[in-house]
């Protein structure tokens, strides 16, 4: 597969139709702003949604986050999506970890997740194509927000943006 990659602004704006009609199978999920608020302990109804569909589509989904296990796993039995805690992204051990749980070769799990050092590296190491969002709150932990003016650039350098709607659309302006 050529590398895929891609932003989109929320969760429910991933491109879920695409990806299995690239061969993808299988989801990564970040934690943290990209599936619920950061430190929030409650689901936003569009991530229920989005993974309604998700599942409808046949896909399978594992949540690797860098948090900590309590509230990881709570919110995850909320999902019901299993969840591999303390994962320490962006390295290489962290994803396949979520791939056993998959039991899926990289290339047909998607990353998807809103920082692309922490999420997007180690997912294309891995091969893996890789949709970003635009995290949920600005309410981000220390080396996570330290982080954003790197994750910012390499967005802009390396990501087509797309608005909904718009599919394949490359390069949209942010709003
Ligand atoms: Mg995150």
């Amino acid at each position: 597969m050529k590398r895929y990659l891609t932003a989109v602004a929320t969760i429910d704006a991933v491109p879920l139709q695409e990806l299995v009609a690239l061969g993808v199978r299988g989801l990564i999920f970040d934690l943290d702003n990209t599936l619920v608020a950061a430190h929030s302990e409650e689901v936003p109804a569009a991530t229920t949604d989005f993974l309604r569909e998700a599942r409808r589509l046949g896909l399978a989904t594992v949540i690797v986050s860098n948090a900590r296990r309590p509230r990881a796993e709570r919110l995850g039995q909320i999902m019901s999506v299993p969840v591999v805690a303390r994962a320490r992204k962006p390295f290489a051990g962290a994803y396949r970890k979520g791939l056993a749980v998959l039991q899926l070769p990289g290339h047909q799990v998607a990353a998807v997740g809103d920082h692309f050092l922490t999420d997007g590296l180690g997912a294309l190491r891995q091969g893996m194509p890789l949709v970003l969002v635009d995290p949920i709150s600005r309410d981000e932990d220390f080396l996570v927000r330290a982080a954003r003016p790197v994750d910012y650039v390499l967005r802009r350098l390396l990501l087509p943006r797309r608005r909904a709607g718009a599919p394949g659309t490359p390069g949209s302006p942010r709003p």
